[in-house]
């Protein structure tokens, strides 16, 4: 079995990464614009308590692939990733690996939004609910570059990820995923995963990506979300000029 990977960053390199537009979206402003003011200070305390008080969680682990068939994916050791669009996606870049990757924000964000709620501050705890939301999904991005950084210098390079529930890939695979990341391991952090599955704490998110060999449209990261914010050179799979952090 293949050791579960630490990629968790520090809690100020992760507010810092939170881009205003990305927030914006999340806090479903108009134009996804923060205007200064009254919203833009309470982002930018939700920021700072988060840079001061968060603990992101990162982890990774690869599952080599056996057998890839109409309906799933059948992991060496024993393990089956199902789903129809999992396995198309893998088949059509010639995947031979593939990574499970964990991505939290941490509880302390859920301790804390629902503390500003019982004080009677729901604009407090929903603008840190929301940058939450915002850390999961960055922190996400990140390690997927991380993790396509070390691949390159294997001649290898990531697919797009997929997470159970999102892009024709069924929520039911999310057991079999954190099956494969939580393999052997005492436990992911302070991240669960409960029957239903849904994950707590709440701003935490499950991936998977493919590891393929193979240049191509099917066998390279998405440019916007990844190429352009990494910086590597030379990289033999880029896909499209490093514009700085995504
Ligand atoms: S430039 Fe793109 S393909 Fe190359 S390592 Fe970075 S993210 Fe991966």
């Amino acid at each position: 079995m293949n050791p579960l990977c630490d990629l968790s960053p520090t809690a100020a390199a992760m507010a810092a990464r939170v881009s205003d537009a990305e927030y914006a979206r999340l806090l479903l402003l108009p134009r996804a614009r923060l205007a200064d003011g009254p919203l833009r200070e309470r982002a930018e305390a939700a920021r700072a308590w988060y840079a001061a008080s968060g603990r992101p969680v990162a982890l990774a682990r690869v599952g080599e692939i056996a057998r890839v068939s109409d309906d799933g994916v059948d992991l060496h050791g024993g393990g089956v990733l199902p789903g129809a669009e999992l396995a198309g996606r893998l088949r059509g870049a010639s995947a031979t690996r593939v990574t499970a990757v964990l991505a939290s924000a941490g509880p302390e964000v859920d301790a804390a939004s629902a503390e500003a709620w019982a004080d009677d501050r729901p604009d407090d705890g929903f603008f840190l609910e929301r940058f939450g939301v915002a850390v999961a999904e960055e922190l996400l991005r990140a390690s997927v570059v991380a993790l396509c950084r070390q691949a390159e210098a294997r001649g290898e390079t990531l697919l797009p990820h997929l997470s159970p529930g999102c892009g024709g890939w069924e929520l039911e695979a999310q057991g079999p995923l954190w099956g494969l990341l939580s393999a052997g391991a005492a436990s992911l952090g302070p991240v669960t995963l409960h029957a239903s599955g849904q994950l707590a704490p709440k701003a935490s998110l499950l991936a998977v990506v493919g590891v393929a060999t193979r240049t191509g449209s099917a066998a390279s990261v998405s440019p916007r979300d990844a190429c352009r914010g990494c910086d590597l050179q030379p990289c033999a799979f880029r896909r499209a000029p490093y514009r700085g952090a995504a």
